[in-house]
């Protein structure tokens, strides 16, 4: 059949147009085909019994010959869409999942050390795969991460999740339930062209992944899976991260309104960047630092270009995640270091690995969590791990060379967490001193996320230099809102009265101890809820780069009696939404 006769056997443009409203996660609109990526986590390797073992094997050799016939497909298919390096790309993967020493190794182990098929094709593949990175030849070492792929491929078999064919091999709007953190930093960019998802909130980190990207995305669409199933995978979709809207099979209107949402969206990044060097100063003169939050070296770029003044979140996690092992001291030490030179003479806020919850990394093996959000996440795994965290402490004092260097730990609790930083900064640093390597000075500070944090600041604050309030977490734990539910919209609300007293507390305990605050979380982002800070006596925001520009325009818009005014009633307010009718009026004041 050629691509005429794929087209003249499509339904006709708009027979299953229906518009379906989500909520706005990331701003910009995409048009284009739908496909539906999902990866649940694959479950914890288990141990088997003697009798059990030679089933398993066989098991496992099924699924693997399953996976090297979906890549070989996979691999004719795309190379018939003309892309012929990742066809190359699919045709090797078929091979290693037919690799005989691979299989072979993977079954020993299954029989020596009675694990399971997914236990056991994760060690075979890391071996062949440690050995493979450890080679001075480029290519070879970077076939580690394809037999570490196809090895996952294998275990997503095994665990029953069906084709390993989960790839965006075409440009399209990338459609699920959920979209976990680590495979939305794994999508190709040149071929995602939005995100829209049933479930997750705007403060998921899939939704802050996107904004990061500039991909627009709209999150909590109802019904979405069902509908785009019942109309089928030729349909095209329109979204719209800025008002939450998606159309499902657009009608000639549709389309017309698209464009014309598209020019104003292109117009308006222009706009933003020819307003990067306007100061964020009040009509009255309160000025304001606004700074990037960032996810990777890469985005430096984008957020110096939109004029932010240094980085006030490095979320370094994306380092760690979709690979094997945690990146070396010298490759975090490298990241770290661009970004510090991108930003110097200011400062970058590196955040240590703040992994668990929404982030798992595979590599630390930890047993599944009931609860992960309320678990053992980011500094709590220190006593788990602390090589890791020592390690990038060690990166960080070397970036510090390079440029003006704080380092900041995730949810801090309570003093006792600040003992735990201390004393790993006091390692980290005695083993450099002890290598005689060259270190720079570095400021250390503490998110503020958990409200205990906050409540007992007073007994740590005059040990550290800084504190950022984590807005996203604080929200979540203050409200027990699960920030990734879409079914509690009406509980998550960053303007909740409970919420600022909180912000307010924390910048009165800052100011008695005559140290730093900022707030990192997506409130800072947003004009509206940003104005509630600077009323609240926040002066130093952190955000994706791509919302510097909206929140700038709205400080330059009002004066700080207003917005301070409007603060302290609001933190005896009945309602979030009392809070927020409140700001908005003052935010449209100010722009018209
Ligand atoms: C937060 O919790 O507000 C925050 C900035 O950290 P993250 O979103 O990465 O948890
Ligand atoms: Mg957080």
């Amino acid at each position: 059949m050629t691509a005429a006769d794929t087209r003249s056997a499509l339904p006709p443009i708009g027979q299953h147009r229906r518009q379906l409203q989500g909520v706005p996660a990331s701003p910009g609109v995409a048009r284009g085909r739908w496909t539906r990526i999902e990866r649940p986590p694959l479950p914890a390797p288990m141990r088997i019994r003697p009798d059990q073992q030679d089933a398993e094997v066989r098991r496992l050799q099924d699924a693997a010959a399953a996976v090297a016939k979906a890549s070989t497909a996979l691999a004719g298919r795309v190379h018939e869409a003309g892309h012929e390096g990742e066809a190359e790309i699919f045709a090797a993967h078929a091979a290693i999942a037919e690799d005989p020493e691979l299989l072979d190794d993977a079954a020993r182990r299954i029989r020596g050390e009675a694990t399971d098929g997914i236990g056991a094709i994760a060690a075979a593949a890391r071996t062949v795969a440690d050995s493979l990175a450890a080679l001075d030849d480029e290519l070879l070492r970077s076939r580690a991460t394809d037999v570490l792929d196809v090895a996952e491929n294998i275990a997503r078999r095994l665990a029953g999740f069906g084709s390993a064919d989960a790839g965006l091999h075409e440009a399209a709007i990338v459609i699920g339930r959920d979209l976990p953190p680590s495979l939305t930093a794994s999508l190709p960019r040149d071929r995602l062209l939005g995100i829209a998802l049933e479930g997750s909130s705007p403060t998921a980190h899939a939704a802050i992944l996107a904004r990061a990207y500039g991909i627009a995305s709209v999150v909590g669409v109802p019904d979405l899976l069902a509908v785009l199933e019942a109309a089928g995978s030729d349909v095209e979709l329109l979204m719209d991260g800025s008002t939450g809207l998606v159309v499902v099979d657009p009608d000639p209107s549709d389309l017309a309104r698209f464009a014309q949402r598209d020019a104003d969206v292109r117009a308006g990044r222009e706009r933003d960047a020819a307003e990067a060097t306007q100061p964020a100063a009040t009509r009255d003169g309160a000025l304001v630092t606004l700074l990037a939050n960032i996810g990777a070296p890469s985005e430096s770029t984008d957020a110096v270009r939109l004029g932010a003044a240094g980085v006030g979140l490095f979320r370094t996690e994306f380092l760690f995640l979709e690979r094997s092992r945690p990146p070396s001291e010298d490759e975090q030490a490298e990241a770290y270091s661009s970004v510090a030179r991108a930003f110097a003479p200011h400062a970058i806020t590196i955040r240590l690995l703040d992994v668990g919850g929404d982030k798992p990394i595979p590599y630390l093996q930890r047993a599944p969590e009931a609860n992960p959000f309320l678990g053992v996440r980011a500094l709590r795994l220190a006593r788990h791990e602390p090589d890791l965290f020592i390690t990038q402490l060690r990166a960080c004092y070397r970036a510090a060379i390079h440029g003006r260097v704080k380092v900041m730990a995730p949810m801090v609790a309570d003093a006792a967490d600040v003992d735990i930083l201390l004393d790993l900064d006091a390692r980290a640093r005695r083993e450099l001193v002890k290598r005689g390597d060259a270190i720079g000075e570095m400021e250390l500070g503490v998110m503020l996320e958990i409200p205990s944090a906050i409540l007992v600041a007073d007994s740590y604050f005059s040990r550290i230099r800084f504190a950022s309030i984590g807005t996203n977490d604080l929200v979540q734990y203050t409200l027990a809102v699960d920030r990734g539910n879409p079914n509690l919209e009406r509980y998550r609300d960053a303007l909740h009265p409970s919420v600022l007293r909180l912000i307010r507390y924390a910048v009165e305990a800052a100011a008695r101890a005559g140290i730093e605050l900022s707030v990192c979380g997506e409130m800072a982002g947003d004009p509206v809820e940003a104005l509630a800070l600077i009323g609240l006596g926040v002066r130093s925001l952190s955000m994706g780069p791509s919302n510097l520009a909206a929140v700038r325009r709205a400080i330059r818009g009002v004066d700080l009696e207003t917005v301070s005014s409007a603060a302290l009633v609001s933190q005896t307010a009945v309602s979030p939404a009392e809070v927020r009718s409140r700001f908005a009026a003052i935010t449209q004041r100010g722009e018209s």
